[in-house]
């Protein structure tokens, strides 16, 4: 008898009732109660959703991040973060955001630095990097834990707690001095042993512990540590799943099989191939547990097919074999049925999270019963996947046409770098240290009902682009005020950088509530990519054009590039992620194209999602860089010399990718870099990077104003690693979540900033 479980549940509800709260909150509109009510409302609810599993996971709700959550249980924070006013939720939001809840509106309250935020694995989703410093300190506190498994303990169902487990925190973390991550074993595996012990007295039978690590390649001494952690963890009475996600072990899957834990979970979309020699590696009282339903993406399962490799091992395992989705489904939005305008057939070819329980469901059912009990459901599977396979919405020859006519002149700039900055330089005549932002402003409330206006139908095109036009108005003026150099229209007809071009693309579709948690209160709604890209029309040419209009300065275009678009969306499972990439590539690059026609000489393309999508293996880099940085230069560099290309990647990790983004050969590439104390830059000195980079003076995460004093610091720093007459002054990163009474003194310090530098000289 097969059982089955999960290994998260989207935590932001159905309608992201979590993320509203959150936000009135912050804003002071509601109070703690309010918010600890919502979190409860989205427990219990996403709880009676997973009613037909035979373990419920708890402690997978987070207000913000579950890996904040982890540092805060294990009572791990950073010093400045410790005599703060306020209760431990306030403490909470500070290291999560840079300031507490209270005093939201006052720029006077005491705030400290947000923790560092990054990227959680191969994932669009970000947790705040524990920061280990010598003296870092550990001290249990599982009670926001306890409660949560008190809570659902009142359903009367059979619980399992999920934490991150010791060494994938460790992994986690960022020594800020000279120590090293697993100098803190020692302390750690004392406060998992307690907690284990905890959870034992509140009658939990398994823990789920994630160790994702394991599925990267681990230096020796990690696995040393491993080894020794999961001994000491071993002498506890609960029973732990040791958990892995996002990748096949690989080189691990030996070490892993002889961790003395009392099961495993091993996502068996990716590591289908490692099942059989797991199987044969337990031990009578192991249980195995396989994520059989990707839980990374948004499509039906194959479920016979499924069937057909399963029966056999649940034949053998019995009831030590445990069905689950790959990894948690915060990655996945929650519920298909709320959509009610997706076309029929594609919905047919989707499964959110709610429905990829139901898929486990009848896996269980089908494993347990014989397939002849769930026929119909098990048929109906079967024509989805028939009408997916041979939809002529697919495949269109054209697109595959221009594919294969793509050679190596189409990647490749006219000159080099030297030769198209001095045409650039006699074109712009920008001072030195030049600002500009990275291309996104306030969204404020009147922007987004429009823009929900015209979406509905309820107002005609004239006044949708009378309104905009009046918002880029108000954003190109404001600049010009500030004094910006390069100046952008601002955004304000897009709701989010991918879902834009994802609605004007032909091969995509986009859901009405499909969000998926990107960090703390931020949610993301990735447009689905399900059959081959084409660009009939333009798509930013007519607003970009009429900015340009409105000002003598020049006018940044702003596109999203094509590793970015693969990457923030739910892509097809049907062809090899390389060729839709280049799909997207040629789509955008008539975009580029067109443009360039209408005078637009600055056009940026955004890879901020680049890095992100580096396979968790190192050995798997170098195959997708090769791909991903062809997309990129394919889009990018049909240009003139005289067409300045500038690239933005928000966040701060270039060490080991430096070639490929020197590869890129962008003329100004602009990163996040604030939060890392300009240290960033020393992979671009020690490359030469030849190139001209914009390094963000300041963090755009966090409501804090930054100070001219601290810019001009700060790009005195970058200034001792990058030639000055390469360097811009810009933010982090977008403004889009900021308010207009906070984007607009940070931008006037910021340019107060780079005229004092020039002054200077
Ligand atoms: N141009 C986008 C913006 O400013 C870039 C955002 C991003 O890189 N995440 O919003
Ligand atoms: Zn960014």
């Amino acid at each position: 008898m097969a059982l089955t479980h999960n290994l998260g549940f989207p935590r932001i509800g159905a309608n992201r009732e979590l993320k509203f709260a959150l936000e009135s909150f912050w804003q002071g509109k509601s109070t703690e109660a309010d918010l600890h009510a919502t979190a409860q409302a989205i427990r219990s609810k996403n709880w009676q959703v997973q009613a037909s599993l035979d373990f419920t996971p708890v402690g997978d709700f987070s207000f913000y991040d579950h890996v904040l959550d982890t540092s805060f249980m294990l009572g791990h924070l950073p010093e400045r973060a410790k005599n703060i006013d306020g209760n431990r939720l306030d403490q909470y939001f500070s290291v999560a955001r840079g300031r507490s809840a209270r005093n939201q509106n006052t720029n006077a309250c005491p705030h400290i630095h947000a923790g560092e935020m990054t990227k959680w694995f191969d994932t669009n989703y970000h947790y705040i990097v524990p920061e280990l410093t010598q003296g870092s300190e550990f001290k249990l506190n599982a009670t926001a834990l306890l409660s949560q498994i008190k809570e659902a303990q009142q359903f009367g169902r059979a619980i399992k707690p999920v934490i991150i487990g010791p060494a994938t925190y460790l992994w986690l973390s960022k020594p800020k001095d000279k120590s090293h991550p697993l100098e803190f074993a020692q302390q750690l595996v004392e406060q998992y042993i307690d907690l284990l012990t905890l959870l034992s007295e509140h009658q939990v039978e398994w823990v789920q512990i994630d160790e994702p690590i394991l599925v990267t390649e681990l230096e020796k001494p990690w696995l040393d540590t491993i080894d020794a952690l999961y001994k000491a963890l071993s002498d506890t009475p609960i029973k732990l799943l040791l958990t892995t996600y996002f990748g096949s072990l690989g080189e691990n899957l030996h070490f892993t099989s002889q961790l003395p834990v009392a099961g495993f979970h091993l996502d068996a979309i990716n590591a289908q191939h490692e099942v059989e020699f797991l199987t044969n590696q337990l031990t009578d009282n192991q249980i195995l547990s396989l994520g059989v339903i990707n839980g990374r993406n948004v499509w039906v399962s194959d479920l016979n097919a499924t069937l057909n490799w399963l029966e056999p091992i649940s034949n053998k395992l019995k009831h030590r074999l445990w069905l689950a989705p790959s990894c948690s489904l915060i990655h996945v939005p929650v519920d298909l049925n709320s959509e009610d305008k997706l076309d029929d057939e594609i919905k047919s070819w989707l499964s959110f999270a709610h429905q990829k329980l139901q898929e486990l469901a009848i896996l269980k059912q089908a494993l347990n019963h014989g397939r002849h009990t769930v026929e119909s459901e098990l048929d109906q599977n079967s024509k989805a996947l028939e009408s997916r396979a041979s939809s002529a919405r697919i495949h269109n020859p054209i697109v595959q046409n221009a594919l294969s006519a793509i050679t190596k002149t189409d990647e490749a700039r006219d000159s080099g770098y030297e030769t198209r900055a001095a045409i650039q330089s006699k074109q712009f005549h920008l001072p030195l240290y030049p600002t500009t932002t990275i291309g996104s402003f306030p969204q404020t409330e009147d922007i987004r009902k429009i823009r929900q206006q015209f979406k509905r139908g309820d107002i005609r095109f004239s006044d949708y682009q009378h309104k905009i036009r009046e918002a880029i108005n108000e954003c190109v003026s404001i600049q010009e005020a500030i004094g910006l150099d390069v100046l952008v229209h601002g955004e304000a007809e897009r709701n989010d950088m991918v879902e834009y071009f994802g609605e004007q693309l032909q091969g995509y579709t986009f859901s009405q509530f499909g969000w998926v948690q990107s960090y703390g209160s931020r949610c993301v709604k990735p447009p689905i990519l399900f059959g081959d890209i084409s660009r009939p029309f333009p798509m930013t040419v007519s607003w970009t054009k009429y900015a340009q209009a409105q000002t003598s300065k020049p006018m940044k275009g702003m596109l999203t590039g094509p590793v970015t678009l693969l990457n923030w969306s739910f892509v097809r499972d049907d062809q090899p992620r390389s060729v839709t990439a280049l799909q997207l590539a040629l789509a955008i690059k008539s975009e580029v194209l067109d443009l360039e026609k209408a005078g637009i000489n600055i056009i940026q393309i955004d890879e901020a999602a680049l890095r992100e999508g580096l396979p968790l293996k190192k050995s798997e880099w170098q195959a997708y860089l090769d791909w991903a940085i062809k997309a990129f230069k394919v889009t990018a560099n049909g240009v003139k010399d005289s067409t300045q290309i500038h690239t933005h990647m928000c966040y701060s990790e270039f060490n080991d990718i430096i070639e490929a983004i020197a590869d890129m050969d962008a003329d100004v590439i602009t990163i996040e870099t604030s939060r890392s104390d300009m240290e960033l830059l020393d992979v671009f000195q020690h490359f030469n990077y030849p190139n001209q980079i914009g390094p963000g003076v300041y963090d755009i995460h966090s409501p804090n104003l930054p100070t001219k004093e601290s810019i001009v610091a700060l790009m005195r720093k970058a200034a001792e690693r990058i030639p000055k007459e390469r360097l811009w002054v810009n933010p982090d990163c977008g403004l889009k979540t900021r308010q207009w009474s906070e984007v607009t003194p940070a931008l006037e310090n910021m340019v107060a900033a780079a005229k004092e530098l020039r002054a200077e000289g």
